[in-house]
């Protein structure tokens, strides 16, 4: 496996994710803005949270991943499902490259309602 560009690729996709979050907090302080007052409103009820508060559940989740993933390539352990040990499908890392489950372990998961 080319470790090097899963790590570029995940760094990349790490610096989107924390773009996101800073530009998303930015914008949630300009209250006057119609389009982000719910936003803005939902950021203020945790002010006292991260900047990471002010981004989508599903961002902060896959930013979580892609720092996993990160931790799991520097120890060595990348690519193996954390569920069952088994190395995960090539073609799922290549569409997934955070993913820590190999394609049967996350289809439990889905059918047990887990994430
Ligand atoms: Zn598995």
């Amino acid at each position: 496996m080319d470790t090097k560009a899963v790590r570029d690729r995940l760094l990349k996709r790490r610096e989107e994710l924390r773009q996101r979050a800073t530009d998303a907090s930015a914008e949630a302080r300009h209250e006057a803005d119609p389009l982000s007052a719910d936003f803005a409103e939902q950021v203020t009820q945790r002010e006292n949270d991260d900047v990471l508060g002010a981004i989508s559940d599903s961002a902060r989740t896959e930013l979580q991943a892609v720092e996993g993933a990160l931790r799991r390539l520097a120890a060595g352990r990348y690519g193996i499902c954390a569920v069952c040990g088994e190395e995960i499908e090539p073609e799922r890392l290549a569409a997934v490259p955070y993913t820590d489950r190999c394609r049967g372990c996350a289809e439990n998961a889905t059918a047990r309602g887990v994430r």
